[in-house]
This record gives structure tokens, C-alpha cells and sequence, in this order.
């Protein structure tokens, strides 16, 4: 709490420090453990969490960073957060992000920036941006965050910390506020990927109350120190060569792959023909699905009302109009536009296609491979308002998208710093469907 204090004032990662939950719950931590009952609590007993603030903690503000939900108290507790508090956690607050999880840079936050611990001048990366700068600044040694086209990962290569993503249905959604639902998913960030994969333990598995969660009976730290020998390593050669790679980042993804082989991993080229298109796919998949779930903020069930109209349709236009920023109204836009009557056909179907394309190449590649080795993001952060094209913003996620487009685990793993740049750089390590151990694995050897 005092390193909160002392250094968030900069980095701006927290919106809230929950600090009377967090003390109450250490409490708990010292009677069990002045009884001896320690082991009881699970393998978080007395481990600091923050979590993304679209995650609902009962009592807390959840916001998403909007304005629409500046005032909105959680009623309940998301699945993942209580299976953290399960495993002993202390809930040490709420962390910034983009406005609704749109966005690559936390500048979309209604509230304020998060800055890159690293260096004060640059983005912590996005949407999770808050959640990879707390672990990044040593504020916290764990936290949770949420992936839909690349929020957990980018951000975690950018501040430099492990960052996963597991495979869509290993953790339950319930309880965090829905951005594409077919594509989100909770995962950890933390220093080291021995901490991410026992935060993982504690999330994972089948949720009665997210009907797409899985059954998960893995140990995800069994095989860390397993090392690399014999692991097929995938390389994509066309991700290697693509425009907008800078050379610091490719360099780095290369020495990794060297390193990997030299612990005795097999290096082998493969194929994704389809990867190209999955940006495209997923700006019209992911709007669609946003503008869907996000009509529930509507002044009336959920949201910002603004007061004084003496009809409904203009108090709805007024207080989504001034409830939301202006990247969550441009997807709300597109995806009303595409799923209009025919344009459906022309855009949401062929988008559809593709997808079920992009999922048969992964498994096709994982028919050689054990993992796939790639760059996480083109580049490392970036300056505060570098980026100003919306669409130049989007070319963030190239790397990382495909992966949420099939569904399997993704995650970075920092591996030093960029020659150019000086800042950190991950390289993105991706495992088949229900395989995180894999990824795991792979990361640990490059520990
Ligand atoms: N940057 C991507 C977007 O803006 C992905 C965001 C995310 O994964 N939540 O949609």
C-alpha cells in the first residue's frame, strides 16, 4: 500500500486501491496462519492481486474506464476474482485500462492515462494497460487482465513482464463486463512464469455460470522446468518478414529462437496462409459483437442517464452519447452498420468464413508443432499520442489477433530490451487448443 502510494501518483495504474478489502483479507491471512492453517488457504494465501476494472468485485466501483460507468457498483463477484480471493488473494484494487477494452494504449481511459513505468513518455500498451504497468512498477505481483485481440499480451510485452492469455474456455467470463464474447478471455500477469502459471491454477477451469468455460484439471506449473529439449518450435516465416516489423523486435524474436534451439528445441517452418486476414475479420467480427453487448447501457438498465428529457429516445441518445468516448462510439457505429440488413451478408459472413479458415491453419500447423514462436507486437511502446490514426492504432494487435480469431493460448514473454528503443521486448509464444502448458513450458526455458 505504501508502494502504491508512493509511485502510482506517476504511473497512474490504479483507478481504485481497495484497501479496507485488502486488509480484511490479510487478517484472515495472519489468523490462519497463527493457527496453522496456512496450506489451507490456497496457493494466493497472502499474495496482493489488482485486477482490471472490468472485472466485478462486489462493493467496488467497476467502471471500464467510461464515464457511462463512472458511479456503477459491482453487485456481484466476477468468477475469476473470486477464485483468486478463494486461493487466499488479498484484492488490492482496480486497475485502468481503455475505455471498454478498446484500444492498444490505455489513452482511451476516461480517466487518464496509465504511463509506462519504463519510461514515463510512453504507453504501458492496452487495453489491460493499468495491469501490466502495477506489475511492472513492483506494486503488485499479480494481476488480471482480458484479451480480445491482444490486451493481455501487447501490454505485457511492452512493460516487459510474463503476460497470458490462455485458450478461449479455460477461464470463465462471468462477471467481466463483455467486449466481443467470442473472443475474450481472462489470464494473468506477473514477474515470473512460475507466478502466472500458479495464478492460472487458481482461475481456471469450468464455471457453471459461463456455459462456454472448460474443465481444467492441469497443473500449470508441472512442466516449467521440463526445459526445451525436444519441443517443435513453429516459426512463421511470413510474420518474420512483415511490413511494419521493426528490426529490434525481429532481432529479438530471432535471438529467442536461437536460444530455444540451443536448449534443444526443433525449429520448423510453418504456414498460417489465412493469418493476413485476420485483422479484417476481427474489425468486423469484434465491433459486432460490441455493439451487441453494449446496448445494455442504455441510461435505463445500465449506464450514465442524462437528466432532464421528457422522452426516452432522447434521454437514450443523449446519454450515450455523452456516456461513451469516441473509440467506443466508432465501434458501436460499425458494428450497427455491419450487421444492418444487407450488409451482413457482404461483411459478418465472409468474416465468419475466415474465421473458421484461420482455426483450421493453426491446426494444421500444430499437426508439427508443439508451439509457435512470433513477435507479440511490430514494435515496442510507443510515445503518448504517437499513434493518432485509429486504424495505425489497430496494426498493434497483427500478431496477437489471429489467436483470439481460432481461440487457442497466446502469451508474451519478456526477453530484454529493444536495440533501437531501449524498451522492453516479448516475444509471443502460442500453443495449441487446451495446450497452455506448452507455451508455459517454451516461456520457462527462456526465463
Ligand atoms: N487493440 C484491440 C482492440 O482495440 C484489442 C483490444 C483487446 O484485446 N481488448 O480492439
Amino acid at each position: 500500500l505504501e508502494r502504491i502510494g508512493a509511485a502510482d501518483e506517476a504511473v497512474h495504474a490504479f483507478l481504485q486501491v481497495t484497501e479496507d478489502l485488502a486488509l480484511a483479507a490479510a487478517s484472515r491471512v495472519d489468523a490462519a496462519a497463527a493457527e496453522g492453517r496456512l496450506a489451507e488457504l490456497g496457493p494466493l494465501a497472502g499474495v496482493p492481486v489488482g485486477y482490471k476494472d472490468n472485472m466485478n468485485l462486489t462493493g467496488t466501483r467497476t467502471t471500464c474506464s467510461s464515464n457511462m460507468l463512472r458511479d456503477y457498483v459491482s453487485p456481484y463477484t466476477a468468477t475469476c476474482v473470486q477464485r483468486t480471493l478463494d486461493a487466499g488473494a488479498l484484492p488490492i484494487g482496480k486497475l485502468n485500462m481503455d475505455e471498454f477494452a478498446f484500444g492498444s494504449s490505455t489513452e482511451t481511459s476516461a480517466f487518464g492515462p496509465t504511463r509506462n513505468p519504463w519510461d514515463l513518455g510512453r504507453v504501458p500498451g492496452g487495453s489491460s494497460g493499468g495491469s501490466a504497468a502495477a506489475v511492472a512498477a513492483g506494486l503488485v505481483p499479480v494481476t488480471l487482465g482480458s484479451d480480445t485481440g491482444g490486451s493481455i499480451r501487447q501490454p505485457g510485452s511492452f512493460c516487459g513482464i510474463v503476460a497470458v492469455k490462455p485458450t478461449y474456455g479455460v477461464v470463465s467470463r462471468y462477471g467481466v463486463v463483455a467486449f466481443g464474447s467470442s473472443l475474450d478471455q481472462v489470464g494473468p500477469f506477473a514477474r515470473s512464469v512460475e507466478d502466472a502459471a500458479l495464478a492460472l491454477n487458481a482461475i481456471a477451469g469450468r464455471d457453471e455460470l459461463d456455459c462456454t468455460s472448460q474443465p481444467c484439471d492441469v497443473d500449470f506449473t508441472a512442466n516449467l522446468a521440463e526445459g526445451a529439449a525436444g519441443l517443435r518450435v513453429g516459426v512463421v516465416p511470413a510474420f518474420m518478414e512483415a511490413a511494419g516489423l521493426t528490426a529490434e523486435v525481429r532481432a529479438k524474436v530471432e535471438e529467442a529462437a536461437s536460444a530455444l534451439e540451443a536448449a534443444g528445441a526443433v525449429l520448423v517452418d510453418v504456414e498460417l496462409p489465412h493469418a493476413q486476414a485476420a485483422m479484417s475479420a476481427y474489425y468486423v467480427l469484434g465491433p459486432c459483437e460490441a455493439f451487441s453487448n453494449l446496448a445494455r447501457f442504455d441510461s435505463v438498465r445500465y449506464g450514465y442517464c442524462d437528466p432532464g428529457h421528457a422522452d426516452l429516445g432522447s434521454q437514450y441518445e443523449a446519454s450515450r452519447e455523452r456516456g461513451f468516448g469516441p473509440e467506443a462510439r466508432r465501434r458501436i457505429m460499425l458494428g450497427s452498420y455491419l450487421l444492418s440488413a444487407g450488409v451482413y451478408d457482404t461483411y459478418y459472413y465472409p468474416a465468419q468464413q475466415v474465421r473458421t479458415l484461420i482455426t483450421r491453419d493453426y491446426l494444421d500447423a500444430f499437426e508439427k508443432v508443439d508451439v509457435i514462436l512470433a513477435p507479440v507486437a511490430p514494435r515496442t511502446a510507443f510515445k503518448f499520442g504517437e499513434i493518432g490514426d485509429p486504424t495505425e492504432m489497430y496494426l498493434s494487435d497483427m500478431f496477437t489477433i489471429s489467436i483470439n480469431i481460432a481461440g487457442n493460448g497466446g502469451m508474451s514473454m519478456p526477453v530484454g530490451l529493444g536495440a533501437d528503443t531501449g524498451m522492453p521486448v516479448g516475444v509471443q509464444l502460442i500453443a495449441p487448443p487446451f495446450r497452455d502448458a506448452n507455451m508455459l513450458r517454451a516461456a520457462a526455458a527462456l526465463e
